[in-house]
């Protein structure tokens, strides 16, 4: 029985209720209506627990964004203090304590190039603002001409028009293009080194480069900036960049004076090994978003992070009428805030990234073992972010209709590990506290529920 409110509602009605009247994201409905679902109740670590007291390891840290465990008793603390203060106050045009000490935690922790935090709640609003700023930045110069982004194919930022617009996953993205603005793009550059050199080496990360250096040659005059996810593309099913390929797109735009926008939703707060990715390369974008992992996992929260230059672009007096309009009912909202330091307080006070390390050494060993299955055609891995691609042992891909993924999914469940793959493309991004005999479980689990769902196909 879950009982909310005081009320106590029995597990079947709540099935019959979430079928009838939830509308669930990137969801078939009819497909949905036919099965089975897990319900959440409670959370406890890596734990999850459903409406009929089954528990699960969260191996996809609730689609990305658990750093510290479910439950925590200092995020749980930080959130009761802060409510019991306000919940909410406006921050446009006044301020509040959270937000303000949040700014100066996040502008401390990202490369010195960034120096200025605007807050929104989702991953695609941040990447939205940052578009936007980046736009009306050459707008507030006197550079009216400049309406183009370049965008790598493959790439997701989020569901908002403008987000849509710079991303590349044709099966989300299809239906929508008339609605979207035009962009130049790259191909998807892990797809790309793969095809054309077996893998993504150095010589393929040159062309890459030398691709986008043509765009730039001709059309620099009219790109706004480049917009490309932190070392990984992760939606596309997990399609890591080759090494060095941000620096070098950071050192073009440099040389034709474009904005660089880096996406450090899903990267962010250590899924790579450390605090951002860009700190492996030593990019410093103008823009820089985050969302995801920014609360532990607990709120709504996201971040635009910006430069000097850009900022002062936005300066001038009231009348001038410069300033960037825009802004959401829920911006900087206290609550959200006060969990997202304590967020920071806890990778700093347990030294999270520390540990980590050797977790993730543990885990590529144990990815070897996967080369074993017939089934796997490919392994990728950038720190803590896994994907692991299904396909027939001859290589072709499954039918799309078949729902391979998902299958290997909802087999694994059996055994107590929740996952949600993209595609057949089975994904681990597990919370940072996992221990390695938890890693071991998710490990073996995924190993039995291929097997099982595989074996006997061709
Ligand atoms: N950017 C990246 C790189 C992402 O992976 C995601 C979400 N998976 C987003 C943006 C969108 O974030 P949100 O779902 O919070 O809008």
């Amino acid at each position: 029985m879950a009982l909310l409110f005081g009320e106590e509602i029995n597990p079947e009605t709540l099935e019959r209720w979430d079928k009838e009247y939830f509308w669930h994201p990137f969801t078939q409905m009819k497909v949905y209506r036919e099965e089975d679902n897990l319900i959440f109740e409670r959370g406890e670590g890596v734990y999850l627990y459903d409406i009929k007291g089954n528990k699960y390891i969260d191996a996809i840290s609730s689609l990305w964004c658990n750093v510290h465990g479910h439950n925590h008793p200092r995020l749980n603390n930080a959130l009761l203090k802060q409510v019991c203060k306000v919940a909410h106050t406006t921050t446009l045009g006044s301020s509040n304590v959270p937000a303000i000490v949040l700014a100066k935690r996040l502008v401390d922790i990202t490369p010195p190039c960034l120096t200025k935090v605007f807050y929104s709640e989702d991953g695609a609003e941040a990447n939205e603002i940052a578009l936007k700023m980046a736009y009306h930045y050459f707008y507030n110069r006197g550079e009216k001409d400049r309406k183009y982004f370049i965008t790598l194919s493959n790439a997701y930022h989020g569901d908002t028009i403008g987000a849509v617009s710079v991303g590349g996953i044709e099966i989300f993205h299809e239906a929508y293009k008339p609605l979207l603005f035009k962009t130049f793009k790259l191909p998807s550059p892990y797809l790309f080194c793969k095809e054309k050199y077996g893998e993504p080496n150095e010589e393929c990360k040159q062309e890459l480069l030398r691709m986008l250096k043509d765009i730039l040659e001709k059309y620099h005059k009219e790109v706004i900036g480049i917009t490309l996810e932190s070392g990984i593309q992760a939606a596309a099913g997990m399609l890591p960049y080759p090494k060095g390929f941000m620096k070098g797109v950071e050192s073009l735009a440099k040389e034709y004076g474009v904005l660089l926008i880096v996406d450090e939703v899903a990267t962010g707060f250590g899924r790579t090994g450390t605090m951002f990715y860009i700190e492996q390369e030593k990019v410093c974008p103008d823009f820089m978003t985050l969302g995801k992992g920014i609360t532990g996992g607990y709120l709504p929260l996201a971040a635009t992070l910006t430069t000097e230059e850009i900022f002062e672009a936005f300066l001038g007096e009231f009348g001038e009428a410069k300033h960037f309009y825009h802004g959401h009912t829920y911006t900087g909202n206290n609550l959200a805030c006060a969990v997202a330091i304590e967020n920071l307080n806890i990778f700093r006070d347990e030294n999270t990234l520390t540990h980590l390390r050797p977790k993730i050494k543990h885990l590529s060993k144990r990815l070897e073992e996967f080369w074993n299955l017939p089934w796997v055609y490919d392994i990728r891995q950038l720190g803590f972010m896994v994907g692991i691609e299904l396909r027939k042992p001859n290589g072709e891909p499954f039918p799309y209709g078949d729902r391979i993924g998902f299958k290997v999914a909802y087999k694994a469940r059996e055994r107590g590990v929740f996952l949600r793959p993209l595609g057949d493309v089975m994904v681990l991004m597990m919370p940072l506290v996992i221990k390695i005999e938890e890693i071991d479980y998710v490990l073996d689990t995924l190993k039995w529920a291929i097997e099982e769902t595989l074996k006997g196909s061709s």
